[in-house]
C-alpha cells in the first residue's frame, strides 16, 4: 500500500505543507461568515509589475502547458495573475517556481501546476458563480476571477483573507468577495453554486457543500488524512442529483480545520 502511494506522490503535486507550529489557530467571527473588510489594508496603491516577472511567468505557464492538459483559457487566466502580488516580499524571487511558499499563519499558496489541474478540472464556461473554502493567499481565486462570473472566498484565518483581499483590490479584482468563516458550513445564503473547490483537505466530503452544489454543477476538493497524501477528487451533481465521482490522483493539502480546534 506504502509502495503505490509513493509510486502515485512523483506524479503529484505538494501543494502546502504543514500548519507548523501553533501560531494558524484560527480567529473567527463564529455566527456565520463575515465579509472582509479591507478599508485599512497596507500597502493600498495598484500593484504595478515589470518586464522580469512578466517574462518568468511565461515561462512557468509554458512549462505548466507542456506537462498537464490545459485549456487555452486556462493558460490565459495562469499569465494574467501575477503570483507574486499574492505571497510576501521576501519570497517574491520565488514566486514563479512551481512550488507552494508560505503565506504566513502556518500556510501555503499552492503550487502552481495543482492550481492549474483543479481550475482545469472545475470545466468552467463562463458564466458561473464559484465558492472556493480555503482563500489562503487569494491567489487561486485570482485565477478564476478572469474565468468566470463572481467568486466567492471563505477563509478561517481573518488576517490571511484581509491580505488576500487587499491583494485583490490592488490587482482591481472585483468579482471576488471574501468572507472570513468556517467553510465546513459554506455560504448557504447564497448557495446554490455553480461550482465549488477547496484548497484545503477534509477528512471526508463535507455534506453542507454537497447541498449547496447546484444540480449540474461540480465540486472539485481533496479528500484524506491530515497530512497524508490525499485523492483528488471531481464531484459532479447530476440534473436528478445524483452523484457521480472521478478521482485525479494522489495531492497533499493542509487539512481543513474545524472552527473550534
Ligand atoms: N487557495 C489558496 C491556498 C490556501 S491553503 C491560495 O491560492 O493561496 C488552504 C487555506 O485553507 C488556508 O489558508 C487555511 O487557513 C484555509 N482553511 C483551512 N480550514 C478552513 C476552513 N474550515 N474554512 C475556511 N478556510 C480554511
Amino acid at each position: 500500500m506504502l509502495d503505490l502511494l509513493r509510486k502515485a506522490l512523483p506524479l503529484l503535486l505538494l501543494t502546502a505543507c504543514d500548519r507548523g507550529d501553533g501560531t494558524a489557530r484560527p480567529r473567527v467571527a463564529f455566527g456565520g461568515a463575515s465579509s472582509v473588510d479591507s478599508s485599512t489594508p497596507t500597502p493600498t496603491e495598484p500593484f504595478v509589475e515589470d518586464k522580469q516577472t512578466r517574462r518568468e511567468r511565461e515561462e512557468l505557464v509554458r512549462a505548466i502547458e507542456t506537462r498537464e492538459r490545459i485549456s487555452a483559457k486556462v493558460a490565459a487566466a495562469l499569465r494574467e495573475v501575477p503570483r507574486h502580488a499574492f505571497v510576501p516580499q521576501d519570497q517574491w524571487h520565488r514566486a514563479y517556481e512551481d512550488t507552494p511558499l508560505s503565506i504566513g499563519y502556518g500556510q501555503t499558496i499552492s503550487q502552481p501546476t495543482v492550481v492549474a489541474m483543479m481550475t482545469e478540472a472545475l470545466d468552467l464556461q463562463g458564466n458561473e458563480v464559484v465558492l472556493e473554502v480555503g482563500t489562503g493567499s487569494g491567489y487561486q481565486a485570482a485565477v478564476l476571477a478572469n474565468l468566470v462570473r463572481r467568486v466567492e472566498t471563505i477563509e478561517i484565518i481573518e488576517p490571511l483573507a484581509k491580505n488576500a483581499s487587499n491583494a485583490l483590490r490592488r490587482l482591481g479584482i472585483q468579482n471576488v468577495h471574501v468572507h472570513v468563516g468556517d467553510g465546513y458550513a459554506g455560504l448557504p445564503s447564497l448557495a446554490p453554486f455553480d461550482r465549488i473547490i477547496l484548497t484545503a483537505a477534509p477528512p471526508e466530503v463535507p455534506r453542507a457543500l454537497l447541498d449547496q452544489l447546484r444540480k449540474g454543477g461540480k465540486i472539485v476538493l481533496p479528500v484524506g488524512p491530515r497530512f497524508g497524501v490525499q485523492d483528488l477528487l471531481v464531484i459532479e451533481k447530476g440534473p436528478d442529483g445524483r452523484l457521480e465521482q472521478r478521482n485525479l490522483g494522489a495531492v497533499r493539502f493542509v487539512p481543513m480545520v474545524r472552527h473550534d480546534e
